[in-house]
């Protein structure tokens, strides 16, 4: 965590380039958990973690947010290989009691919206007292859906990325920073 950070990284068929750094991701999520605290003071927010990719954010969030806080956890899918394949299905389903609770969706990537498109009417309907979005990454110029995250990490391009949660068909999920591919 505290080494060096590899240049480069081969995945499959694909070599990455050092992008953003756990340094800067920790620097980051540790400015987004003081606008948390303050904004959520009290209201013991419900932090629902989209897994696989949200995984690494979510850890380094919980451990940098202080106020009372409960986390639960979902999957969704609408990624293979580096295209987004267009359904998104909740593998996971959520347990806990969503009504009057303030939430915070925990999401890597806000890329087309179609996930959180997807995913947010449904727990609406559950009538959730407020509903935020907290994002490690926003490609704002991919968005196709009305979809705007509260808390974004870093703004990047259409640029495919991997490490720190992200996979490129499963593999780089372990890298403590991210790493874009340059065609
Ligand atoms: P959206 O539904 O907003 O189009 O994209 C949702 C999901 O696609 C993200 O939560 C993420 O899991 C995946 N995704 C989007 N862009 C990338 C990327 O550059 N790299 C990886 N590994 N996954 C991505
Ligand atoms: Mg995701």
């Amino acid at each position: 965590m505290t080494s060096k950070p590899e240049p480069s990284v081969t995945l499959h068929d694909k070599t990455f380039h050092l992008y953003i750094s756990h340094a800067q991701i920790q620097e980051r999520i540790t400015a987004i958990a003081k606008t948390i605290d303050a904004e959520y003071q009290g209201k013991r927010p419900l932090f629902i973690t989209v897994l696989n990719g949200a995984f690494m954010f979510a850890a380094d969030l919980a451990r940098a947010v202080t106020i009372d806080c409960e986390w639960a956890f979902v999957r969704l899918s609408s990624y293979q290989g580096t295209e987004s394949t267009g359904t998104v299905s909740q593998v996971l389903g959520l347990k806990d009691d969503v009504e009057g609770r303030h939430v915070i969706v925990v999401e890597d990537i806000v890329d087309s919206g179609r996930t959180m498109a997807n995913f947010l009417p449904e727990l609406e309907v559950e009538h959730p007292a407020s509903i935020a979005i907290a994002t490690l990454l926003f490609k704002p110029e991919a968005l196709k859906h009305e979809v705007q995250p509260d808390h974004v990490c870093f703004e990047t391009g259409n640029e495919f990325v991997v490490g720190y949660g992200l996979d490129y068909d499963e593999l780089g999920r372990n890298l403590p920073d991210i790493y874009r591919l340059q065609e």
